[in-house]
């Protein structure tokens, strides 16, 4: 099939084997690439292990749209045996690592076993090397990619963890380009505990498409398209913080660890404010609406910003001011800490403190101890070692009920949206196939405008359909969601693309379905590797439930219990799984996953 590389390069760090196999038409036709990739050779591969052992394997993943002259496309997936949740785990990053991937001639990278000492791996389009890499272990992640840049050249595509991730601490990310991050679920110390620092990719050749002339065209219409609209402005100036003076006015901004949904500080670092600070912007290869904000931290240093860590390291540890934000999240990209779960964890030893729970006095808002937190975290000592293993970890630690405000789902602490008020975007996170991300179905803008207290199975029909699209179509081709979600860039484009790059012509249905199967897949996965897995993992915190909004607009409001369970239950009914959220036999039949029904069979609840 066209549009591929067609190669998926293996490395066994243990015994320094490489390897390079074809990729069969079926997998490309079946799981597309990314997530539908990643998925599948976990499923064939990794099987029932420890997630920082030898014996997991690491995923870096690209589907047929990535590193293509089209909209917003230097995009892979990062994909694992999750250390954080114990289940399925991945990210997306944009990097150029992912377009000189394919011009080097792999579609995937799999990497496996532990090296002995620390090394990184080099790809050059035919030459794979494994390199020492002693003197980088211990550097952060800016001052590694300086290193690796001057050495390899600036063409290259660099991923690579900080020293949190070498430290095995379990929310630790993978970088590129000094500000990209993906692979929330832990991936950065699954390369920690492979001894591997980082991947620098170069690539000279081009991967061969279906019509490259269509597709020239295509990508040009396409900028045309996404500069013409009326939105591109104002996401021009704001990028994603638009969203938090929405979410300020609608009672839905994570506020003290997700208790409150309105911050009193809010006009301080808001996105206008953003746009006055602003010095720059950056953003991910082939990409025309970049939304990485660069503003002065409070040390005077460049920092860039989004609303989901802007979300997690202010209002949701009471801290009020943008630029010290952007020096926590500047620190935490140094260290390789994912900023989501990082301002949770922060977020819940600030609860943990005003409670009497821990003898620390971490108070809300406190910018000073907030700062020596990063650092503890991402050397996993002293009081940071309560929350090393997540917000989840903390809690089993603490005990004394506080896992009714550990602000989790499955492990993966939630991103930066308070549901209390928000019942759909409650289920969204519930049943997210990594834990508690946005990335799968952010389904709260139309949530709030329709109906937003509704229960109904409309909206539970909305959310799956999001979820084909977000977390089946986008992870999987694999391309940056955002210029369909933010401008409304049209989504009849991207059978088009593919028609183009593959020369198969795939009607929405088709892709549905395939996003269907890579879901299933994922499910059964989690229920192999945990076999007590069921329906109680897929229930947002306590809090949601109990304890209603203090103040505010939301005042009072929190989510029904009894509603929830039965948006839950029409979920597994529309989805083709039992009442414990396990894909039926005739379900994975369907798909195409046979085998798969035959392996989870004896332990459907
Ligand atoms: S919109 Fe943002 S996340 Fe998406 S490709 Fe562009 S810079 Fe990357």
């Amino acid at each position: 099939m066209k549009g591929y590389a067609g190669k998926l390069l293996r490395v066994n760090l243990s015994n320094g084997k490489v390897s390079k196999e074809e990729i069969s038409d079926s997998m490309k036709r079946d799981f597309m690439g990314g997530r539908g990739f990643a998925i599948k050779l976990l499923w064939d591969e990794v099987k029932r292990v420890d997630p920082l052992s030898e014996k997991n394997k690491i995923i870096f993943s690209t589907g047929p749209l990535s590193g293509q002259l089209l909209p917003s496309s230097g995009k892979m997936v990062i994909a694992s045996k999750s250390p954080l949740t114990g289940g399925y785990g991945d990210g997306n990053i944009g990097t150029m690592a992912s377009v000189y991937l394919k011009k080097a001639g792999y579609d995937v990278v799999v990497v496996e076993g532990k090296s002995e000492r620390p090394c990184y791996l080099s790809i050059e389009d035919e030459n794979v090397k494994i390199v020492d890499a002693s003197d980088l272990w211990g550097k952060n992640t800016f001052e590694a990619q300086d290193i690796l840049e001057k050495k390899h050249g600036r063409n290259s595509g660099i991923l690579l963890i900080g020293p949190s991730g070498e430290n095995l601490i379990r929310i630790s990310t993978v970088m590129s380009q000094k500000g990209r991050a993906g692979g929330r679920p832990g991936m950065g110390a699954v390369m920690g505990s492979k001894k591997l620092k980082a991947l620098v990719i170069k690539g000279t050749g081009n991967v061969s498409n279906f019509d490259d002339n269509k597709l020239r065209e295509l990508g040009k219409k396409g900028y045309e398209e996404i500069k013409g609209k009326e939105s591109y402005d104002f996401w021009m100036r704001q990028g994603t913080m638009q969203a938090f003076d929405w979410c300020n006015e609608n009672a839905c901004l994570p506020t003290y660890n997700f208790k409150e949904g309105v911050f009193e500080f809010s006009k301080e670092m808001d996105g206008h404010v953003l746009e006055k600070l602003n010095i720059g912007r950056k953003g991910c290869p082939m990409c025309s609406m970049q939304c990485g904000h660069i503003i002065k931290d409070s040390s005077g240093q460049g920092a860039e910003l989004d609303y989901e860590n802007v979300g997690m390291l202010g209002p949701n540890i009471g801290l009020g001011s943008l630029p010290q934000v952007a020096l926590l999240n500047r620190l935490a990209d140094e260290w390789g800490l994912d900023t989501i779960s990082l301002g949770s964890c922060i977020g819940f030893l600030m609860e943990a403190s005003e409670k009497g729970l821990i003898k620390e006095k971490v108070r809300w808002g406190d910018f000073e101890t907030a700062q020596k937190l990063v650092t503890e975290i991402g050397r996993g000592e002293g009081l940071a070692k309560i929350v090393a293993g997540g917000v989840r970890g903390a809690s089993e630690t603490i005990g004394k009920g506080s896992h009714r405000w550990a602000m989790h789902v499955k492990g993966l602490e939630i991103s930066a949206y308070n549901c209390h008020a928000c019942p759909g975007m409650a289920l969204s996170f519930g049943t997210s196939p990594i834990g508690a991300s946005h990335k799968d179905a952010w389904i709260i803008a139309w949530e709030i405008s329709t109906d937003r207290f509704s229960y109904g199975k409309e909206k539970v029909e909305k959310l799956i359909e999001f979820q084909r699209l977000r977390g089946g179509f986008f992870e999987s081709a694999t391309v940056c969601r955002l210029p369909w979600v933010e401008v409304g860039f049209g989504l009849d484009r991207y059978p088009e693309y593919l028609e183009a790059i593959t020369g198969s012509r795939m009607t929405w249905e088709d892709l549905y379905e395939m996003g269907d199967r890579i879901y299933a897949l994922i499910r059964a996965y989690w229920k192999r590797e945990i076999p007590q897995f069921g329906r109680k993992w897929d229930y947002p915190p306590d809090r949601w439930f109990e304890e209603p909004h203090s103040g505010g607009k939301m005042k009072g409001v929190k989510v029904d219990r009894e509603k929830y369970e039965q948006m839950l239950s029409w979920y597994y009914e529309l989805r083709g799984w039992d009442q414990n959220g396990i894909p039926l036999k005739e379900t994975l039949d369907r798909l195409g996953l046979k085998d798969v029904s035959k392996e989870i069979m004896g332990q459907v609840g």
